[in-house]
């Protein structure tokens, strides 16, 4: 029927078809000429115009020419094929694009005259709207990711890598290799796989979209050529299908970590001689002193101070001056235990606590330190040979009068005896 009927007989039935439909005719002497033999109503859709003035017409006198090409072809192959075709077409019509899946497919011949093609369109204008909206998404993700300053990984469930943007194989040292699919694991340090996947776990389980990892230096990255670096994670998954993803964002926090260790150093440290700073110094005593309570052991501290040190500075300079302090520290430093604490008190002025030490024993200690400061001139920048000798206070912990304040007093007293008496001398309280 549909293969020799004409619009007058088929148009009617054609109209109970709700998709647009449209049977064209090959003429065996141009087949590239496609004849509109009927169509229904729906048809229109696509024509833009009446059936009635487009049956027995060629496709290119109603169809937008730059469907021609597609269709001609599309409409020829599925004849010489033998085989139904399938092809998506758009029109644009004042300003806006509708989309249509085409399928033809091959009437059985019924003379050589006759070679017909039913064509049947479906509106899916919807589906790529939405395809060209998520197209639009993605390739926004993509600029997002790709020139971030920040670094980007997303791994799957098996923490397989599936996407690394260009800052993350900057940062970790791959810029050039091909990373998707390989495991996540080669850019964290060994010691801490099993933490990781523990993390992984926990995170992929727990009802919270995204979090951070812990910050500071607790976090560590591994670079290709072995190098670890402290790092600032925050991870965040999305559901793809059934499957997991979870996303990082990280930052290299060398930077942060180093300026945080040069802080806590600079608070508790002497930035000229390198030793212990006051501060230190008041807490060291304290938490000293209550452990030696605790546990009724002895404990001494030295107060020293260098001789005449203003004549030094004037006599040779403030540079000199300081040089003499660094020497003088480093001398000292060097005859101590692990225990003792060592630090500046203020000006030319030092402290040392001595742990489990009696006064004796103190003494000893003070009596060799105050020898070795006075054997060897410090050698100034200007190669000066300056003299230096330092008088020492002991005083050990009472029961009596534990405080801090006490011990630091009685010791003071000690050393101002010391330089009463003729300094570069040892004196207990
Ligand atoms: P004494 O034997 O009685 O201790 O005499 P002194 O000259 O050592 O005592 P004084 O307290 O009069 O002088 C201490 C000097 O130490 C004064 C100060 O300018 C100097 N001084 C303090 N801190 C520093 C420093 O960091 N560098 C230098 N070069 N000098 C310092
Ligand atoms: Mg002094
Ligand atoms: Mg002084």
């Amino acid at each position: 029927m549909l293969n020799i009927g004409t619009h007058h007989t088929l148009s009617t039935s054609l109209e109970t078809i709700g998709a647009a439909f449209a049977i064209f005719e090959m003429p065996p002497d141009s087949p590239s000429q496609a004849i509109l033999v009927t169509a229904n109503s729906a048809f229109e859709e696509i024509s833009g115009r009446a059936v009635a003035v487009c049956i027995e017409r060629p496709l290119t006198e109603f169809l937008p020419r730059y469907l021609e090409k597609a269709l001609r072809g599309c409409l020829a192959h599925c004849l010489a094929e033998q085989e139904p075709q399938e092809i998506e077409i758009v029109v644009e019509r004042s300003g806006t694009s509708r989309w249509w899946r085409l399928v033809a497919s091959p009437l059985k011949p019924a003379d050589a005259e006759r070679q017909r093609v039913i064509a049947t369109l479906v509106e899916i204008t919807e589906r790529k709207l939405l395809e060209q909206q998520l197209e639009i998404a993605r390739q926004r993700f993509e600029a997002v990711v790709e020139n971030g300053y920040d670094a980007v990984i997303t791994v799957d469930e098996q923490q397989s890598i599936k996407l690394m943007n260009e800052a993350a194989r900057y940062l970790f040292g791959v810029a050039g290799e091909d990373v998707i699919g390989t495991p996540l694991s080669r850019f964290i340090p060994a010691r801490f796989h099993g933490k990781h996947t523990e993390y992984m776990t926990s995170f992929r389980d727990s009802p919270l979209s995204s979090r951070p990892m812990e910050s500071r230096s607790a976090v560590r990255g591994l670079r290709t050529d072995g190098t670890e670096f402290p790092i600032e994670v925050s991870i965040a998954k999305i559901r793809v299908g059934n499957h997991i993803e979870m996303t990082a964002v990280i930052r290299d926090i060398s930077e942060r970590a180093r300026l945080i260790d040069e802080l806590s150093r600079a608070a508790t440290h002497d930035s000229l001689t390198g030793i212990f700073n006051r501060r230190l110094a008041d807490s060291a005593l304290k938490s000293e002193i209550s452990r030696s309570l605790r546990f009724n052991h002895a404990m001494t501290v030295a107060l020293f101070d260098l001789d005449r040190f203003k004549q030094i500075n004037d006599t040779f300079g403030h540079a000199c001056g300081d040089r003499v302090l660094q020497a003088v520290a480093k001398k000292v430093a060097a005859g101590l235990r692990e225990i003792d604490v060592f630090c500046r008190w203020g000006g030319e002025e030092f402290l040392v606590v001595l742990p489990e030490t009696t006064l004796d024993n103190a003494a000893i200690w003070a009596e060799r330190t105050r020898a070795l400061i006075a054997a060897e001139p410090v050698i100034g920048p200007g190669d000066e040979r300056i003299e230096v000798t330092a008088s020492f206070g002991l005083a050990t912990l009472q029961r009596s009068a534990p405080e801090a304040d006490d011990l630091i007093t009685r010791a003071d007293h000690a050393l101002y005896r010391a330089k009463q008496n003729g300094r570069n001398l040892v004196v207990r309280a």
